[in-house]
C-alpha cells in the first residue's frame, strides 16, 4: 500500500491502493473510535459502492447509515447540506461520530462542509473516486457550498482524518471524467515535476495511474503543508486556472469540464509566457501535445479579451491586479502580479 502522510496542524494518511474500498472498516476503525458512522454518497456513486462501505463499516461494528442526494453539481447547494444535517440529528450522531464522504468533488466538498460544521464540527474520512478528487480535492482540506452568486462561495477548511484511495473506482468512470482529472495531473507536472510530466508523455498515464496518484497527492501535500490557509506557494496550483476559470464561466459552467478548461488555460497561459519571454521556448507547444494525448482541449474560440471581461469581474474584490501562475519552464512555476488593464493584451 502507498502512504502520504499530510502534516497538516492534525495530521492524517492518504492510503492507495486497488481494491482498498472493501477493507473501509478496518481502515476507519484503526483511526476512530466513534460509534455511529454516516456515509455520504450521491446517487451515481451509492449505486456502485455504497453497500461495499457500509457493509465493511458495519463488520467493523460501526452502527453504520448512508445518506444519498442526486448526483450533479446543481445539488450542491445549502439545502442538500440541510438536509444532512437533519438525517445525522435523527440518527443521534454525536460530537464523536464520523461522516464517510464517498463520491467525486462534489460529494467530498459538501460532506466535508457537513462535518465541519455540524455539531461545530466531527471527524470525517474522505474516499474519493474520481481521478479528481483523487489527485486534487481530497487534499487541501477545502469544503463548501455554491450559491446563487457563485461557485464555493461558502465553506471551511476542515481536514479529514484519513483518505483512502481506490484506483479500481476509476474503472467505472466515464471517459470524460478520466481526461478530466487528467488536466490536474498534467498540471502538477508542469508546475513542480518535470520528471512526472515526461512519464506522462512516454507511458500511458492509466498503466501506472497508482504511481501517479502518489506523486501528485505528494506534490499537494508538500504544496499545502508550506501554506495551509493560502497565501502564497498554494497560489502556484493555480497554474491554468485563471483562465480556464474564466472560459468555464463564459460557458455557464456547462460546456467544459474543470479539467477540460484547466488544459485551455494552461496552454494560453505558456504561449503568453512565451511571447513575453518569460517562458522556455517549446514549453506551450509540449503541454499541447501532452493535453491532446490525454484527449483535452487545448483551445477555445473565446477571444482573450471575453475571458479578459470575466477576470476582471471576478477579481474586482483583490483590486486591480491578479496573480498570474507562469512558468520558467515545464517543472518550474512562479507567480506573476499582473494589471488588470494588461491582462488582456498579454494572453491576447
Ligand atoms: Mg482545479
Amino acid at each position: 500500500m502507498r502512504t502520504v502522510r499530510v502534516n497538516t496542524n492534525t495530521p492524517y494518511d492518504i492510503l492507495i491502493e486497488r481494491g482498498l474500498i472493501a477493507k473501509t472498516g478496518e481502515l476507519v476503525k484503526s483511526v476512530s473510535n466513534s460509534s455511529k458512522v454516516c456515509v455520504i454518497t450521491d446517487s451515481n456513486v451509492g449505486a456502485i459502492y455504497g453497500n461495499t462501505v457500509v457493509n465493511s463499516l458495519k463488520n467493523e461494528g460501526f452502527d453504520t447509515v448512508m445518506f444519498t442526494f442526486e448526483a450533479g453539481e446543481k445539488n450542491k447547494r445549502l439545502d442538500t447540506i440541510s438536509a444532512m444535517y437533519s438525517y445525522m440529528a435523527d440518527f443521534n450522531m454525536s460530537r464523536r461520530d464520523l461522516v464517510v464522504a464517498l463520491g467525486g468533488g462534489v460529494t467530498g466538498d459538501m460532506a466535508g462542509f457537513a462535518a465541519a460544521t455540524y455539531m461545530r464540527g466531527i471527524n470525517f474520512v474522505q474516499i474519493p473516486t474520481s481521478l479528481l478528487a483523487q489527485v486534487d480535492s481530497s487534499v487541501g482540506g477545502k469544503t463548501g457550498v455554491d450559491i446563487e452568486q457563485g461557485k464555493n462561495l461558502v465553506g471551511a477548511f476542515h481536514q479529514p482524518i484519513l483518505v483512502i484511495i481506490d484506483p479500481d473506482t476509476l474503472s467505472t468512470l466515464p471517459e470524460l471524467y478520466l481526461s478530466d482529472g487528467m488536466g490536474e495531473v498534467i498540471k502538477y507536472g508542469c508546475i513542480k515535476d518535470e520528471k512526472l510530466f515526461e512519464t506522462l508523455e512516454n507511458e500511458n498515464a492509466f498503466d501506472i495511474i497508482d504511481e501517479i496518484t502518489e506523486i501528485c497527492v505528494s506534490i499537494k501535500r508538500d504544496v499545502v503543508e508550506r501554506d495551509e490557509k493560502e497565501s502564497g506557494e498554494r497560489m502556484l496550483l493555480n497554474f491554468g486556472h485563471t483562465l480556464g476559470h474564466s472560459l468555464e464561466k463564459i460557458y455557464n459552467f456547462e460546456g467544459l469540464s474543470h479539467g477540460q478548461a484547466v488544459a485551455i488555460g494552461m496552454v494560453m497561459i505558456a504561449k503568453a509566457g512565451e511571447r513575453a519571454e518569460l517562458t522556455e521556448k517549446g514549453s506551450a507547444e509540449r503541454i499541447k501535445k501532452l493535453c491532446e494525448k490525454y484527449r483535452l482541449p487545448t483551445s477555445d474560440n473565446a477571444s482573450a479579451k471575453d475571458i479578459a471581461d470575466i477576470c476582471r469581474s471576478d477579481k474586482k474584490a483583490s483590486g486591480g491586479s491578479v496573480n498570474l501562475v507562469l512558468l520558467h519552464k515545464i517543472g518550474d512555476s512562479f507567480t506573476k502580479k499582473t494589471e488588470l488593464s494588461k491582462l488582456e493584451d498579454f494572453i491576447g
